[in-house]
């Protein structure tokens, strides 16, 4: 189901409206976890002066340490849907557990399924029966035939509504969190017809390097981006030191619109 062979046209993921897959940009943007309705709310309004279509954030925290702060469950949700509403912003954010179908669903647009989760089959196959589009990040040290056998899980089970996001791989370079694979995204526009966003934020772990990489992933030809953004980085709860001011933020959004047309 996944593969160009038997599907040869681009698939568009419609979520709530916004088109994932077209010709245009679509960008994710927001903090890495839910702190507070006061940081969210900041975080919000610069992403959608941006000119970012979703907001992003996490509830459901899979931190390395069981002592790392790991989200506000239901409360993070509940801000995540308010804030979203008044902005204008359709809502992404992580599933951790196939048990939280329902209850995700319940403010989610788009479920994600995280890195460290993208071979908990027990979670795609529940996600194939979801009716409501998945956003599916790569493994952490996955290649890209588990990856997309992965999305094949999902959409075995009904749900065709799949979006691809690349957001680095392990490799022996230690400067760097990850290493982001740009290749994948040739690579996966050859192999299937599912649309593809990059997340340079995990992918590179060093905020200096998310508005290049931005930039580099849509001149690859990625659909979309999904970014980190904080009001205050230097206070952030997870993964401050990837993450972008607003300043930072608007200045990526005017450069994006130099290379490919921006939702
Ligand atoms: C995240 O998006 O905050 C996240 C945990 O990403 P990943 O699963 O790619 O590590
Ligand atoms: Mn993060």
């Amino acid at each position: 189901l996944v593969s160009r062979n038997f599907h040869p046209e681009d698939t568009i993921v419609d979520v709530d409206g916004v088109k994932v897959g077209g010709k245009q940009i679509v960008v994710m943007a927001g903090p890495c976890s839910v702190e507070s309705i006061e940081q969210l709310r900041e975080a919000a309004k610069a992403v959608k002066a941006g000119g970012a279509q979703f907001l992003r954030g996490g509830a459901f925290k899979p931190r390395t340490s069981p002592y790392d702060f790991q989200g506000l469950a239901e409360e993070g949700l509940k801000m995540l849907r308010q804030v979203a509403d008044e902005e204008g912003l359709k809502v992404v954010t992580e599933i951790v557990d196939k048990d939280d179908l329902e209850l995700v669903g319940k403010y989610a647009d788009l479920y994600q399924v995280g890195a460290r989760n993208m071979q908990n089959f027990q979670l795609l196959k529940a996600l194939g029966k979801a009716n409501k589009p998945v956003m599916l990040k790569r493994g952490l040290s996955a290649t890209i035939s588990e990856w997309l056998n992965a999305a094949e899980y999902i959409m075995a089970g009904g749900n065709e509504q799949v979006i691809l996001c690349e957001r680095g791989i392990r490799t022996y370079e230690t400067f760097t969190r990850n290493t982001l694979d740009l290749s994948a995204v040739a690579a996966v526009k050859e192999l299937s017809h599912l649309p593809i966003i990059v997340d340079p934020s995990h992918g590179t772990g060093r905020w200096q390097m998310v508005q290049p990489m931005a930039r580099a992933a849509v001149a690859a030809g990625c659909d979309g981006l999904i970014i980190e953004v904080h009001p205050h980085p230097e206070v952030a709860l997870s993964d401050g030191d990837q993450s972008l001011t607003p300043k930072n933020f608007n200045r990526l959004m005017e450069d994006l619109g130099k290379i490919a047309a921006v939702m």
